[in-house]
């Protein structure tokens, strides 16, 4: 069976390897360090995942914690990781 388990944020795109929805679509709550989204609070649909999305582009696609950023941290290669359904 296909490993459909969820690592990459649904908001921001951040993927760490860290489950944040299981293979069965069961959130873990997991919060983002990138975004600070918790995995299953405010995005479960579509409609909810392109606000919070478009809330923290517009505030600048801010680190939470600035000091987990990379130095050579690319906004662009990083949305890129979204799953194709929450884009
Ligand atoms: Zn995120």
């Amino acid at each position: 069976m296909e490993d459909r388990a969820e690592t990459a944020c649904r908001i921001c795109g951040l993927d760490d390897g860290e489950v944040l929805f299981n293979e069965y679509g069961v959130p873990q709550y997991v919060i983002c360090e990138c975004c600070y989204n918790e995995s299953g609070i405010g995005d479960d649909t579509l409609t909810q995942v392109r606000e919070l999305r478009g809330y923290w582009v517009g505030h600048g696609a801010q680190w939470h914690d600035p000091k987990r950023k990379p130095a050579d941290w690319d906004l662009l290669k990083q949305i890129a990781n979204i799953p194709a359904e929450w884009r």
